[in-house]
């Protein structure tokens, strides 16, 4: 069934977003008695077991957002030196899918990821030294800085937080959630530019 896609919103007991969950990853936290309290839109409602004294059906309602007791030590969100692994998939949406370079959007397949300063002259393959480049631009660069190739950079690119890395991992994020997500955004995150 379609709905059953929607991805669940964790975050842990302050609030703080942590990760998307599947539905079954949820009910098991609902049935393990770690959600500490819930927020956002109704998704589901999952049928549990039937109650062998009552003969009863159990359900579980499940909401877009779930704030679980589970304390995380990984230093998520709360941590400022926290950097996010870098991927293409999250690389193009912190760029909209949009080209750095002719300013042009483009389907993922036809993007790539450019190392401003090319790797070959030192630059290194971190959030900050990438963009989103379309394939025909980056083969124009080829092993160039953008100077040296007369091209220039239309965005700075920036390292996200873990609220931000969150957000581009999501796959079809719903409009509380996203509401929810950019709360958690630093103020002058680009995205809340490009997400308007
Ligand atoms: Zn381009």
């Amino acid at each position: 069934m379609e709905i059953y896609r929607l991805q669940v919103l964790r975050t842990d007991a302050s609030g703080m977003p942590l990760e998307w969950i599947g539905y079954q990853e949820a009910a098991k936290l609902y049935h393990l008695g770690e959600v500490a309290y819930s927020c956002g839109t109704h998704l589901y409602t999952l049928h549990g077991g039937i109650n062998a004294k009552t003969g009863c059906r159990s359900l579980i309602e499940v909401n877009s957002i779930i704030a679980t007791q589970h304390h995380h030590n990984k230093g998520y969100g709360v941590d400022p030196n926290y950097v996010p692994p870098l991927s293409n998939p999250a690389l193009f949406r912190r760029d909209n899918n949009i080209c750095l370079y002719c300013g042009q959007r483009f389907h993922h397949t036809e993007l790539s990821r450019d190392h401003i300063t090319p790797i070959s002259r030192g630059g290194i393959d971190a959030w900050s030294n990438v963009v989103t480049a379309c394939k025909r631009c980056n083969n124009h660069k080829a092993g160039r800085t953008p100077e040296q190739a007369g091209m220039q950079l239309l965005a700075i690119p920036f390292v996200p937080t873990h609220a931000e890395y969150v957000y581009l991992q999501g796959r079809r994020v719903l409009s509380d959630q996203m509401e929810f997500l950019k709360a958690h955004f630093p103020r002058k995150s680009p995205l809340h530019q490009r997400l308007c």
